[in-house]
């Protein structure tokens, strides 16, 4: 636990640094959203930090929270996670990353794979764009709906 504990707090010092670094001011709000996204498991959207956010902090809009959101964005403290319809999602893992994506239940789930962070890049994509990540994205069906789809429609509850 204090272990866990620990890494948790560089991380959060490290998030700190930019924020100074960017020159945003360091509001109680700010520290509270962040630290909601660091302590929510995988790609949470706006939407799900809102409502837990708003359990301590009833004024905040989701305006305001989605703002912060994509202003996290902004400096680099957080990645958008691309194209999964309508919700954006945030992703806070800021280690070189893949992505599982559930086609049914649209579960994202970080893996690391140190061969595909070294793909080459299409010659024709480097003149053309100024590529800063390599981030692959498997699409398919994750376990859980797998073992939802061989057991009965009755049990639909997640
Ligand atoms: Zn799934
Ligand atoms: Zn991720």
């Amino acid at each position: 636990m204090i272990k866990r504990k620990s890494i948790r707090k560089i991380v959060f010092d490290n998030f700190i640094k930019k924020f100074k670094e960017s020159n945003l001011k360091i509001t109680p709000q700010r520290i509270a959203i962040l630290e909601q996204v660091l302590s929510s498991q995988g790609h949470p959207s706006a939407e799900e930090i809102y409502n837990k956010i708003k359990k301590s902090y009833p004024n905040i809009s989701f305006d305001t929270v989605n703002r912060t959101l994509l202003t996290f964005a902004d400096i680099g403290i957080l990645d958008i996670v691309e194209g999964t319809g309508d919700v954006r999602r945030f992703d806070p893992n800021d280690k070189s990353h893949h992505h599982f994506r559930c086609k049914k239940c649209e579960r994202i789930e970080d893996f690391y794979y140190e061969d595909y962070d070294k793909l080459e890049i299409p010659e024709n994509i480097k003149e053309k764009f100024n590529i800063k990540k390599i981030r692959v994205i498997l699409e398919g069906i994750c376990d859980k709906c797998i073992s939802s789809y061989s057991s009965s429609e009755t049990d639909s509850n997640p």
